[in-house]
């Protein structure tokens, strides 16, 4: 199968036909899989998989019965040499993770280049990925968008690696953790501007998928207005600042030029006029930037 795929053809390579197909699985619902990725599946002479439980159920759904090798963060290294061994016996490995696309957020890239390396034909299996499943439904009209996956788990290293991030001309792609997500739009409406628009898009192809686009400002009311609202799984699509017309002031930028020139109070109270930020985010965020602190 896919003959025509570009491949090293040193003859010293044992297997050089065989091939790791990266092949993308469902977010949620069973039937998001490709025939092709279903075919594949079951032809393969292994299928390296990050939990082979979650992976088994998907296989016993579709009738496959090949066999299974853990391969996750934690063992990807020597996961990948089993896989490697494989392929140099002539057969064929296909990679899934336990949804969506391989190596995207999630483990794979390791064995990828060390069979790219070994010369193996690598060759994508495309289907579900929850970051473009949820910018095809925000209706944003930026071109470009900037898929930046998880931010850091505690509160002030989110808000340093965010605040590059939050004047860029591009709608910005994270996942969140269900327990973080409020924690995270939080920081966003500070940092961000309670005017730029978020599409929370949560549970994607599941039972309770909701989408919603509101202002950041909003969006803490909307995911608080019931029991359910921050619970499941969760990617943020965040408008770019150019986007959205832009009135949107970057706060960050605000907050350092104006702690430049004033008392630490008196430039949080200024940025939170001039941004729509949040106060009480902007006075820890002022903290940080003074001291370099690196409390939550
Ligand atoms: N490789 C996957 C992909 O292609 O989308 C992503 C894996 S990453 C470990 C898991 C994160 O993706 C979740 O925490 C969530 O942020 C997002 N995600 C995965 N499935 C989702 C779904 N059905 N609805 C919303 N977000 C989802």
């Amino acid at each position: 199968m896919n003959a025509s795929a570009s491949h090293d053809h040193d003859p010293s390579k044992r297997a050089a036909h065989a091939t790791l197909y990266v092949v993308a699985t469902p977010i949620g619902n069973l039937a998001d899989i490709s025939a092709r990725a279903v075919e594949i599946l079951g032809s393969v002479g292994a299928i390296a998989a990050e939990d082979t439980r979650v992976t088994r159920h998907l296989l016993d759904h579709r009738g496959i019965s090949s066999r299974l090798i853990a391969l996750h963060a934690h063992n990807e290294e020597r996961a990948a040499r089993e896989v490697l061994d494989i392929l140099a016996s002539g057969e064929s490995v296909a990679l899934v993770s336990d949804a969506g696309t391989p190596a995207i957020s999630d483990p794979g890239a390791r064995l990828v280049g060390l069979a790219r390396e070994a010369g193996y034909i690598v060759s994508p299996i495309p289907g579900a990925n929850a970051a473009a499943a949820a910018v095809s439904v925000s209706g944003f009209l930026s071109s470009h968008f900037l898929f930046y996956g998880f931010l850091p788990a505690r509160g002030s290293a989110r808000r340093t690696e965010l605040a590059p991030l939050t004047s860029l001309p591009y709608s910005l792609v994270l996942y969140e953790a269900p327990h973080r997500v409020m924690a995270c739009v939080v920081d966003l409406a500070a940092m961000m501007g309670a005017e730029r628009r978020i599409l929370i898009a949560r549970e994607l192809t599941k039972l309770f998928e909701e989408t919603h686009v509101c202002a950041l400002g909003g969006a803490v009311a909307w995911l608080g207005a019931n029991e359910h609202r921050n619970k499941g799984e969760f990617v943020l699509v965040i408008e770019g600042a150019a986007a959205s017309g832009n009135e949107a002031v970057d706060a960050e930028k605000t907050l350092a030029v104006l702690l430049d020139e004033l008392p630490l109070k008196q430039a949080v109270a200024l940025a939170a006029k001039i941004t729509g930020g949040h106060r009480n985010i902007l006075y820890q965020r002022a903290l940080e930037l003074k001291d370099g602190n690196e409390t939550t």
